[in-house]
């Protein structure tokens, strides 16, 4: 059994790479909620369901999402489809906000976390993991960058797929998806009281790693 960490922050903010490197190391899993909520957004849109609390509560009564671990990350599958490529399209960032402000969206998905996570040693990362998934976490950071980091980071990651975005564009998408999480009336994106604060804004994903991973061990060895 290890510790459960909980890794938080806005979009861009560089947690997915640093959450799957810190779980490497200390050979805990490592779970990217966002996919789930981008899982039920795609769902959402092949079914052509309207983005409102009660369309929605069927909806994820009706769909199977599944996270695997796999040599090269999570594996995102919806109804047993693995979905990972496509739950990174642009309309389905364009939506996951709107999808994941609903309560009923949020009340399924918070109860397969916490399944998922029950036994620790995990990594987990997300907008309300410390806050609300996992309140005790021993371990909570709350994970931050400039805006002008953040795009250029997504805008790199889009060209070495071949996606050619302006780092403008991005910078306003990123900004909008933040607003959106941080304003919500339920699990808003805030840092918790006991977060540990990291801005990742000038320093390299191994740096980050390293910081993080010695942070779980001083908690580790307590
Ligand atoms: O982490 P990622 O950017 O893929 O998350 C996509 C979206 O999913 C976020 O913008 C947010 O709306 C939602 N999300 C959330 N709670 C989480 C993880 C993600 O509301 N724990």
């Amino acid at each position: 059994m290890g510790i459960t960490i909980a890794l938080d922050g806005p979009a861009g903010s560089g947690k997915s790479t640093t959450a799957r490197k810190v779980a490497e190391r200390l050979g805990y899993i490592y779970i990217d909620t966002g996919a789930m909520y981008r899982a039920v957004t795609l769902a959402a849109i092949r079914r052509g369901i309207e983005i409102s609390n009660l369309p929605l509560k069927v909806l994820v009564q009706s769909i199977n999402i599944q996270l695997e671990q796999s040599p090269n990350g999570q594996k995102t599958l919806l109804d047993g489809v693995d979905v990972s490529r496509e739950i990174r399209m642009p309309e389905v960032t364009k939506l996951v906000s709107e999808v994941s402000a609903s309560p009923a969206v949020r009340e399924a998905m918070v109860k397969e976390q916490r399944r998922i996570g029950k036994k620790g040693g995990v990594v987990m990362d997300g907008r309300d993991i410390g806050t609300v998934v996992f309140p005790n976490a021993e371990l909570k950071v709350f994970m931050i960058a400039s805006i002008d980091e953040r795009s250029q980071r997504r805008a790199a990651e889009l060209q070495a797929k071949g996606i050619d975005v302006s780092p403008d564009t991005i910078a306003r998408e990123l900004e909008k998806r933040d607003e959106l999480d941080s304003n919500r009336e339920i699990s808003p994106l805030v840092q918790a009281p006991d977060a540990r604060l990291l801005d990742t804004s000038s320093i390299t994903i191994e740096e980050q790693t390293d910081i993080i991973t010695t942070w779980a061990n001083e908690k580790i060895s307590q």
